[in-house]
């Protein structure tokens, strides 16, 4: 299969209101390129450097996510054109994100990423460190950020009922965030072999790679 009909065979499975980030991650130029002829303007990559040179070489009407972890001194790379950062999981990051758009000035749209999954490899805030984060009073002040939503990935597993149980809980949490938040509107969940139940759980943003681009070697 060809990436433009891999892109329009997921885009027939995801309803109009669903925005569908293809992740580009290790993928070369020219598979973007084809992505992008195909109308697609919205790519994921989890690394800093790797997006900014694809930032420099590409059109610039590409909104482009960071949906990997990020380390604090990386931020500043991409503080002058990301879209969403995805995978804000600590204060002290979005401090820095803060500060960094403050440089920049423009106000940088994040997803807070909250930990669902079994594995404690996978990164994310735990549900008491969200509310930490959000009561604080050095929360409130930072001008530079904007909280557009959550994202969460689920435990790699064939086991359905367990993704389900996860998106699920990840669906709460953003209802009852969105009590002190009430702009949040974005909940990015699912991937190539889970959007379907994340979107039946909610997702209104999922972030899909091998299903297009096919798999990566690394
Ligand atoms: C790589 C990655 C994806 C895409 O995974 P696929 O299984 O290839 O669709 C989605 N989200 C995150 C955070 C990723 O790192």
């Amino acid at each position: 299969m060809s990436i433009p009909n891999n892109l329009a065979n997921i885009q027939s499975n995801i309803p109009d209101e669903v925005t569908l980030v293809a992740v580009s991650k290790t993928k070369p130029i020219e598979d973007i390129t084809s992505a992008y002829a195909a109308g697609q303007r919205v790519f994921g990559e989890n690394k800093v450097q790797e997006m900014t040179q694809k930032w420099e070489m590409l059109p610039k009407d590409i909104e482009w996510h960071m949906i990997g972890h990020v380390q604090r001194n990386k931020v500043k790379y991409m503080a002058p054109y990301v879209s969403l950062i995805h995978g804000v999981d600590s204060f002290r990051l979005l401090k820095e994100i803060d500060k960094q758009g403050k440089k920049y000035n423009r106000v940088i749209p994040c997803l807070l990423q909250i930990h669902i999954a079994e594995e404690s490899t996978k990164f994310g805030l735990d549900e008491r460190e969200l509310w930490d984060v959000v009561a604080s009073d050095e929360f409130g002040a930072l001008q530079n950020i904007a909280i557009h939503g959550l994202m969460g990935m689920a435990t790699f597993t064939h086991d359905e009922t367990q993704i389900r149980k996860e998106f699920k809980s990840l669906k709460t949490t953003f209802d009852a965030l969105k009590t002190k938040l009430p702009n949040i509107s974005v909940l990015s969940m699912g991937m190539s072999g889970d959007y379907q139940i994340a979107m039946e759980e909610g997702s209104t943003m999922v972030r899909i790679g091998s299903s297009i681009f096919g798999t990566r070697n690394y």
